[in-house]
């Protein structure tokens, strides 16, 4: 168990990494929220250009549709400790053949066990994307695999699509997922957060 100060001179540390610099497209911008008292781990990609632009994780649409399924408003969301955010790359990666290109492998290789071994607390991890997945749960093959399987993870991981608008066609083809898992979502994510 890492001290308060321990845990602060590490998030500054990963805030001013530069490691990867000659592979991303920008300035290296580490995007990402913890606190050694969050209990939920929100697992996700990389920040997109819109993150990058405001430097906060999930101000965008998707963010949008997140706090929704997760049933809280952003003063509860952006509180650190009730909810670390950390993306399988801290950085914007850039453009990639259709859409933003993969995380940096190498930022998970560096940061992630050590900011996981500081996160003790952690009672719920929600898993966003295929990156995330092969880390946090690769005994699945696919996304869809997973949030299918929900129960098999639930109460201590959960797989959850991608909330991007451009998912909609999943959202209508598992309609299943909005009626049966996001109200136990919503009720635990209740229990485990103090209110902004
Ligand atoms: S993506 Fe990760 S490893 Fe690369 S510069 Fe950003 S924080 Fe460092």
């Amino acid at each position: 168990m890492v001290s308060n100060s321990q845990f602060q001179t590490l998030l500054s540390q990963v805030r001013a990494c530069t490691h990867c610099q000659a592979e991303l497209p920008d300035p290296a911008q580490p995007i990402l929220q913890a606190d050694p008292n969050a209990r939920i781990l929100i697992a996700g990609q990389a920040p997109g250009k819109q993150t990058l632009q405001k430097g906060i994780p999930f101000s965008d649409a998707s963010g949008k549709r997140l706090r929704r399924w997760l049933g809280i408003d952003e003063a509860t969301f952006y509180q650190a400790d009730n909810i670390a955010i950390l993306p399988m790359g801290f950085c914007y990666p850039g453009k990639g053949d259709s859409g933003d290109a993969p995380p940096r492998p190498e930022c998970a290789e560096l940061w992630r066990a050590t900011l996981l071994a500081a996160l003790p607390n952690i009672e719920l991890t929600l898993i966003l994307g295929a990156h995330a997945l092969k880390y946090h749960a690769p005994e699945y093959r696919s996304v869809t695999d997973a949030v299918e399987d929900w129960s098999a993870l639930w109460p201590d991981r959960l797989v959850l699509p991608h909330p991007s608008p451009r998912n909609q066609a999943w959202f209508k083809r598992h309609s299943w997922f909005e009626r049966d898992v996001l109200p136990m979502l919503k009720s635990r994510v209740s229990a485990l957060c103090v209110k902004g």
